[in-house]
């Protein structure tokens, strides 16, 4: 009785609001992606020296994956992965992009869809705010992958006092890091910044929320915070009176800064009263580099760049209000690939590629008590380095090393297995020879080739 009372008021809700009905019944997803993020620094995985309330509301409201990965542990290829919902090898995004404006192959390759792409054919209007990264050509800029709208900046990493962007263009940059003192664009057109750059980026995410609403949006999020160079604002560092460190200190300011906005966005939603039609994902683009920003991986080995656990598991968290059950932790591993796959699953529409990634919706409705993946590979292949982690295990492979964690047991990888267990060994390193065979070689020239790149691209740079 009750069901066929269900499916009357649901024929009636389609027919009585047609078009806007059906387009409403398409979740929002929000990707809010961090740069350089240690795994310890949030509060769902216990930080205390640097609260994190509004990045925990997310897990709260839904989800904390203990064992979440990117696939890269640097920056581009990890957002290459992110946004194709595959492997980045796959189509040769194997290192960080150099920053080349004139070079139409230094980006992501437009054999790819981007999620954005995807998501447009399914009737949503797209956002792109804050770092992009995957080339700064014209041809390869988020208007041109997907993005009905881009705020934010096209290199690596940016400053973020606004009086320190004195760069008209990228097109006028003469070295590598010129990038970081560009001028924001809007969409192609140049910007006057006032803000600090992560308030910035928190203010344009909650107007695009604002002003799309009313229709299915796919938001992508990317703070350049926490990556260097270390900035912030009296606002945010007077909330850590008690870290001596200058650089944790400032730091924790700028985890603060995002914590603040991703507050305000969930806030926005709830205004809204769009929180249960909209999916939030958070996570960092890869582990801490801990040197280099005072960030913690803690109990993680490693640091970004590796691909111990410190390199490639991150803070990871999604809330789906309603239908994902709130307040969970799930162990099972998953990926930044996941995303792109649980989107298109939720919001019916094909990909062209093949994608990497599972629905994940499923596994956290109960619905599917299986595990997402068998298995999760990384390669890097300048080291001819390799990875793979299976439920229990996780092996790193290189030229002349091989180190072999019962990854359940030791989360710190203190106990490398590899001479005792030669079998395991052996079956892992098939599993890894076979999965080298989908990929392919670099299709550019990576951040580390950056004087060879020059040399043999004498007009890289526009001359004065
Ligand atoms: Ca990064």
């Amino acid at each position: 009785m009750r069901n066929i009372a269900l499916l009357v008021f649901l024929s009636f809700s389609i027919n009585a609001f047609g078009q806007k009905r059906a387009a409403l019944e398409k979740p929002n997803v929000i990707i809010i992606l961090t740069d350089d993020q240690g795994y310890a620094d949030v509060g769902f995985n216990g930080s205390t020296e640097i609260p994190t309330p509004g990045i925990d509301r997310i897990a709260t409201n839904g989800v904390v994956f203990t064992s979440g990965y990117v696939s890269y542990a640097v920056c581009g290829p990890s957002r290459a992965g992110l946004l194709t919902g595959r492997y980045q090898d796959k189509f040769g995004f194997s290192k960080n992009p150099l920053l080349a404006p004139k070079d139409p192959l230094m980006g992501l390759p437009l054999s790819e869809e981007t999620m954005a792409t995807v998501l447009k054919k399914a009737g949503y209007t797209t956002g792109a705010i804050g770092k992009w990264h995957l080339g700064a050509h014209p041809s390869l800029r988020p208007n041109k992958r997907g993005f009905d709208e881009f705020y934010g900046f096209l290199s690596g990493g940016h400053n973020y006092f606004p009086e320190e962007l004195t760069i008209a263009k990228i097109e006028d940059s003469k070295t590598q890091y010129d990038g970081y003192r560009t001028k924001l664009l809007r969409n192609e057109q140049r910007v006057e910044e006032t803000e600090y750059l992560t308030d910035a980026f928190s203010r344009e995410a909650v107007h695009f929320i604002g002003r799309n609403h009313e229709n299915p949006f796919f938001l992508y999020l990317a703070y350049n915070a926490p990556h260097a160079p270390m900035q912030a604002t009296e606002k945010y560092l007077s909330r850590f009176p008690n870290i001596k460190d200058s650089k944790r200190r400032t730091y924790a300011a700028m985890v603060s800064a995002v914590d603040d906005g991703v507050g305000a966005l969930l806030n926005k939603l709830e205004e809204l009263q769009i929180a249960e039609n909209t999916l939030v994902f958070f996570l960092s683009d890869n582990g801490g580099p801990t040197s280099a920003n005072a960030s913690d991986n803690t109990p993680l080995r490693g640091f970004k760049g590796d691909f111990f656990e410190g390199g490639v598991r991150v803070p990871f968290a999604l809330q789906w209000k309603g239908i994902i059950p709130a307040g969970q932790t799930y162990d099972h591993p998953v990926i930044s690939l996941d995303i792109f796959s649980t989107a298109v699953a939720i919001s019916e529409v094909s990909p062209k590629n093949q994608l990497d990634g599972v629905n994940l919706v499923p596994f956290l409705t109960g619905e599917n008590k299986g595990i997402p993946h068998q298995e999760l590979y990384w390669r890097n292949y300048a080291a001819n380095r390799f990875a793979i982690r299976t439920a229990d295990s996780k092996q790193i492979l290189e030229t002349d090393k091989i180190f072999l964690f019962d990854i359940q047991k030791d989360i710190s990888e203190k106990v490398n297995l590899a001479a005792n267990q030669t079998n395991r060994v052996r079956e892992l390193t098939k599993l890894i020879e076979n999965w080298k065979m989908s990929l392919m070689d670099p299709v550019f020239m990576g951040l580390l080739e950056d004087k060879e790149y020059s040399k043999l691209h004498p007009d890289r740079y526009n001359k004065q």
